[in-house]
């Protein structure tokens, strides 16, 4: 076997057990890895019936075939279960070393189900998993948990996951933290974990991961590396980071201001990345084995901090365009705050917004809030609400199931952001009609990873050999919806390999490594077969799981256009679906795959 190291962990929380098992080799090779493995994994797990905290639901930590390896930028794995914030599919993927890490202590990944009866942390080093009492873990922040379990260890050199507080308090936001600041965010699966009374897992082994054409991986590393000079985008994360993209997004219309409601703002030059990088910036960080480095350490000196991990763009713009907070050291303290907690800074600051938003139109009250005024533009408010949100304290416990709960306890469902429940990330689709299909069809409500027709259309990682092909950005015809499914699915193979969607060397170049790793001997098409495969397998699930053909609705919010960068378009969903569908094969009426298309894609044995 190469390219897998060819197990996984198995863990009963209920029972107090840790068993290895074979890893499935025909899951594997339909499915490869990170959340498309999962998905696979899961479908055999989990039903209408699971509750997303309840002891049955899967949490699913899966590593891909590149991760451990000399590609570059492959670093990353996913989380995955029923998620808490949308009900439906939860994944959400993270950098730094924890993922290679896993591999190099002998596992792909680890399935986690039960609960504990009290709080524990698992470790796994050099093949050996053996859960521990956390009874003097619960309670203590992401960093210091990180801290205290490689204390425990005596092994510095331990890489660990874990929860923080919101996790522990079983916020529908709560991220899963790992190496100090790094986050799977999005939908909750900070929260599953807190569910089991599962506090941390820690990693640690030198176990190599078995390639196919050990010769064959170097020179296609090679030539990704020494193209790198000539990727532009990537050239400019390496500068500036993700924030490095405030700019153009707000030339673009892409950066949504004050709750998706305006298109221009005299003070957000404030959010520069360049103001940033000149003025807060201690260096630049990389997972591992990254020569793009876009993670930013920076220092908050009015905080009293001289070192915090972050921002990156998303966070910068949750917690400054769209609560209209053009102070860029207050939104680095509250990515702070949130990385403390443990909490997804893209949902978290949405909810905040959406408080302001609610509070300015008279629908939230002050005697609703516990006296606080929840203004657009306070940044101490914001501050003061991640922290109740981490500990479901006051009016933070009502903030803390997200948006749409929110909306809906003040009776006003349609003023959420959301769709499926998940917050709309910091790129608005009236930039780019493309993100409209990414987001109605993502598995996992509004996903900017899933599919990036921003970067696309910006002429950023397209994939041309693979029909992603760069075009207008206002183009709203069922041609875009088809080119965004392919996008989709080109990205769901990306979060299956694992690798850093930063990364782009090109279909080709991804082929000959993903093939040299595994030995499998995949032409180019099928790249996109797997990708589709991932897709539907994750809609298949999601129809299991409750999803309906009239969910895929853009929120009321975004259906308003505005002037500005993105010139007041609007998507014209129906059509963009209709290409997207047909691209798919997937029956525009129920929203199920067809026959033919779970017939091409070897889904037969789950059902159409
Ligand atoms: S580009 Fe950034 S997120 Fe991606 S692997 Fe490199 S450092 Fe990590």
């Amino acid at each position: 076997m190469t390219g897998y190291m060819g197990k996984l962990l198995r863990v009963d929380l209920s029972a107090g057990k840790v068993w290895p098992e074979p890893l499935n080799l025909a899951y594997a090779r339909d499915y490869v890895g990170g959340s498309g493995l999962a998905a696979r994994y899961a479908f055999d797990l989990l039903g209408a019936e699971t509750a997303p905290l309840g002891p049955d639901n899967p949490l699913i930590f899966m590593t891909g075939p590149v991760v451990g390896t000399a590609m570059p930028s492959a670093g990353r794995f996913s989380v995955c279960a029923r998620s808490p914030l949308t009900r439906l599919w939860g994944e959400s993927n993270s950098g730094g070393f924890w993922g290679p890490e896993l591999r190099f202590a002998g596992f792909d990944g680890i399935i986690v189900t039960g609960k504990s009866e009290t709080p524990v942390w698992l470790s796994i080093i050099e093949g050996q998993a053996e859960l521990h009492s956390a009874a003097d873990l619960w309670g203590l922040d992401s960093y210091d948990t990180q801290t205290r379990v490689r204390d425990l260890l005596a092994e510095p050199k331990a890489r660990v996951a874990c929860i923080g507080p919101a996790g522990e308090k079983l916020s529908a936001m709560a991220a899963v933290m790992n190496d100090h600041g790094r986050a799977a965010g999005r939908t909750g699966m900070g929260a599953v974990m807190g569910s089991k009374n599962l506090k941390a897992i820690a990693v640690h082994g030198k176990a190599k991961v078995p390639l196919a054409d050990p010769d064959g991986l170097r020179a296609v590393v090679k030539e990704i590396t020494e193209g790198l000079e000539e990727d532009m985008s990537a050239m400019s994360i390496r500068l500036a980071g993700t924030a490095g993209y405030v700019d153009m997004a707000l030339m673009y219309g892409d950066a949504p201001l004050r709750y998706y409601q305006q298109a221009e703002w005299d003070d957000a030059g404030g959010l520069s990345g360049v103001l940033m990088t000149e003025e807060f910036l201690n260096r630049g960080v990389a997972c591992y084995r990254c020569p793009i480095v876009c993670g930013r350490e920076t220092r908050a000196p009015n905080y009293g901090l001289d070192q915090v991990d972050g921002p990156e763009y998303e966070t910068i713009m949750a917690f400054g365009g769209l609560m209209m907070v053009g102070d860029i050291e207050a939104v680095i303290y509250a990515g702070h705050l949130c990385n403390l907690y443990g909490l997804d800074t893209i949902s978290t600051g949405c909810t905040i917004a959406l408080a302001c938003e609610l509070f300015e139109r008279g629908l939230l009250t002050a005697e609703q809030t516990g006296g606080l005024e929840v203004r657009y533009g306070d940044a101490l408010t914001a501050h003061r609400l991640i922290e109740m949100i981490g500990r479901r304290e006051g009016f933070g416990d009502l903030l803390a199931d997200g948006s749409q709960a929110l909306a809906e306890k003040l009776s006003v469902p349609e003023l959420a952001v959301t769709v499926n429940r998940l917050e709309v990330p910091m790129h608005d689709p009236r930039a780019f009609s493309g993100m409209a299909v990414t987001y109605v069809l993502s598995s996992r409500g509004a996903c900017h990873m899933q599919g990036d027709m921003y970067m696309v259309d910006t002429g950023q990682g397209p994939a041309i050999e693979l029909g992603v092909l760069p075009g207008d950005r206002f183009d709203n015809s069922e041609e875009k919806g088809r080119i965004s499914a392919l996008s989709q699915a080109w990205r769901n193979l990306y979060n299956a390999m694992t690798l850093c969607q930063f990364q782009n060397p090109g279909p080709d170049r991804v082929l000959q490594a993903l093939n040299a790793i595994t030995g499998w001997d995949l032409a180019l098409e099928e790249l996109m077969v797997l990708g589709k495969r991932i897709v539907t397998l994750k809609r298949l699930l999601n129809l299991r799981l409750g999803l309906t053909r009239a969910d895929e609705v853009m929120p009321e919010l975004l259906q308003q256009p505005l002037c500005g960068g993105s010139e007041g378009n609007v998507p014209n969903v129906e059509a963009l679906l209709a290409g997207a569908y047909a691209e798919y094969g997937w029956d525009l009426a129920t929203g199920a795959p067809t026959p033919d298309t779970v017939t091409d894609l070897n889904l037969e044995s789950l059902g159409s």
